[in-house]
């Protein structure tokens, strides 16, 4: 590439999407890279919670459970189409392992440490009470519940998208499908990356910073690119199941703990369907790999079946699964929840201008992006700029979100969901062909994948899109310019990357 950049980032999931869209605010020339789309990796794996992280209060992270909920109060005021709040109960048993008392004790700083919240308090409730909002919960043993608020991402992938989106406003480079090979340096000071295109070409880019926001990749990349480094990065495999409404389904989330285990999991009303997880396993493998296997999901079913008596789930209802690896730092501690999610910004003393980010959680993706940037003016000794992210709002994002029932459109292109509206009148066609062609014409899809999976969400449906997959293939045709044998390899090409990323294939939709 013929630009001088000052910062490329590698890794576009929620972290990399973030500091791109920071630094190209702040007057930065920025390239963004991914080996795949825009955030195709963990962040799409994740249980899409902005949350202050309850449980992280055991551990004594005041600091985390504060900055999260901060965050999680800009991201309302941000992206308030993207991120609503959501009512969270725990219920509470006598074998619990937190009784009535710690509960309370712990709901209590939730809502010290979020001082200044838009979100109501929470509130302590009897058994009877409990049974009255939610009556198809287990009674046996039940003491109470606690019901407090959070926030819910529906769809973290687009909170990636308009994060890229608004970088691009502000002149970054977004190249998808392309894999960084070699960092290059001159002496000790980084100079560079090496990349290969989803072409099979080889290019390189100039640069006076790099940001290695790889997630689970961040040690792979150092080690393929040669930079000496420490292992960072020691992940935990989260996985999660989707079912349908089931009998007995909660009308709003539930966090339990998992009698087997007495391990937290959820269970949440998302997308018309239920989302389920997640588990917390030592992941040592490839994270382009990464499944739920079949005890996972049996965990979660019976767990489920447990808390709701009249579920009657069993492995053929699940329409999904998904996993993510977690990029915790790596530490030797064998217990996996116990493993901090603050994260850390790695320098790289053989090789400076280099920073790999360790760690993070989607809630936190915008402080972290701004300290990010901060130390790369620092370093680049440029004219300190104060971050705006936290004030400006993404482009979707909406004066006035309509609650109950929220339109489908405005729930995932916000205010954006106008343009779609007038290029299917302009198109004179339907809604689909519209969301399609905007998503490759106005959000740099470049795959029906993309398309279905980060862009228009119809892959994230109980039928994982396969129902409009022809259709959206003819549209490719009748719209973009797409060969019969392109709209045929797209086709294929989609149904691999949901049997092969999302699954481990035996809950697979055929
Ligand atoms: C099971 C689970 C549940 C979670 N739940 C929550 C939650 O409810 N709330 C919350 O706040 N957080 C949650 N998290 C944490 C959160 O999802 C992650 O911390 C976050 O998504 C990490 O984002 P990232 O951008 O660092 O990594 P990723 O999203 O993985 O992005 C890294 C990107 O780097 C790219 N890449 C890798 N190597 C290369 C290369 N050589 N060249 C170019 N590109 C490359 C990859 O393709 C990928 O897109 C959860 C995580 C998991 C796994």
């Amino acid at each position: 590439m013929n630009t001088d950049f000052d910062l490329v980032v590698v890794g576009a999931g929620i972290n990399g999407a973030g500091i791109a869209r920071d630094a190209a605010m702040r007057g930065l020339k920025v390239l963004l890279i991914d080996k795949g789309d825009v955030g195709g990796g963990t962040s799409a794996g994740s249980t899409r919670l902005i949350h202050g992280g309850l449980r992280y209060l055991e551990h004594f992270e005041f600091g985390l459970v504060r900055e999260s909920l901060r965050e999680r109060e800009t991201l309302l005021r941000i992206a308030p189409h993207l991120v609503r709040p959501l009512a969270i109960t725990i219920p509470i048993y006598k074998h619990s392992r937190r009784g009535r008392a710690t509960i309370r004790a712990g709901m209590v700083a939730y809502d010290l440490l979020s001082w200044g919240k838009s979100l109501p308090r929470h509130r302590m409730r009897s058994a009877k009470e409990t049974l009255r909002e939610m009556p198809r919960l287990n009674p046996e043993g039940l003491v109470g519940s606690a019901v407090y608020f959070d926030a819910q991402v529906e769809f973290a992938e687009r909170l990636v998208v308009e994060n890229v989106l608004a970088a691009i406003e502000h002149g970054a480079t977004v190249l998808t499908y392309t894999r960084v090979t070699q960092f290059e340096a001159e002496g000790e000071r980084i100079k560079g990356v090496q990349f290969v295109t989803h072409q099979n070409e080889a290019d390189r880019a100039r640069s006076k910073f790099v940001i290695n926001a790889a997630g689970p990749w961040v040690d792979r990349l150092l080690e393929a690119s040669g930079a000496r480094s420490q292992r960072l990065i020691g992940g935990t495999k989260g996985s999660h199941i989707v079912v349908a409404p089931f009998a007995g389904a909660p009308e709003s989330a539930v966090y339990l703990e998992a009698v087997s285990d007495r391990r937290p999991f959820f269970i949440i009303p998302w997308n018309g369907n239920y989302l389920i997880g997640t588990t917390d396993v030592r992941f040592e493998g490839d994270p382009d790999r990464v499944c739920a296997e079949e005890w996972e999901v049996d965990y979660l079913i019976s767990e489920t079946n447990r808390a709701f008596p009249q579920a009657e789930l069993n492995p053929g209802r699940v329409l999904y699964t998904y996993s993510g690896v977690r990029p915790l730092p790596f530490t030797t501690d064998h217990d996996a929840q116990s493993i901090t999610r603050r994260h850390f910004l790695r320098e790289h003393p053989r090789l400076k201008n280099l920073v790999s980010v360790v760690g993070g959680k989607l809630t936190t993706y915008r402080s972290l992006a701004e300290e990010c940037v901060d130390l790369v003016l620092r370093k680049l000794g440029q004219g300190f700029t104060r971050s705006e992210t936290g004030e400006v709002p993404l482009p979707g994002a909406l004066d006035f979100y309509p609650s109950n029932p929220p339109e489908r459109w405005l729930r995932i292109y916000g205010s954006q969901g106008k343009e779609v509206g007038e290029l299917a009148k302009r198109l004179n066609t339907d809604e689909l062909a519209a969301e399609i062609v905007f998503a490759f014409e106005r959000e740099f899809a470049t795959t029906l994948a993309d398309c279905f999976l980060r862009r228009t969400m119809i892959g994230l449906n109980a039928d994982r899109g396969l129902g409009q997959l022809e259709a959206a293939a003819a549209v490719g045709r009748r719209f973009l310019g797409w060969s019969e044998e392109r709209a045929r390899r797209e086709v294929e090409s989609y149904r691999q990357e949901i049997s092969g990323r999302v699954g481990c294939g035996f809950h697979d939709p055929q």
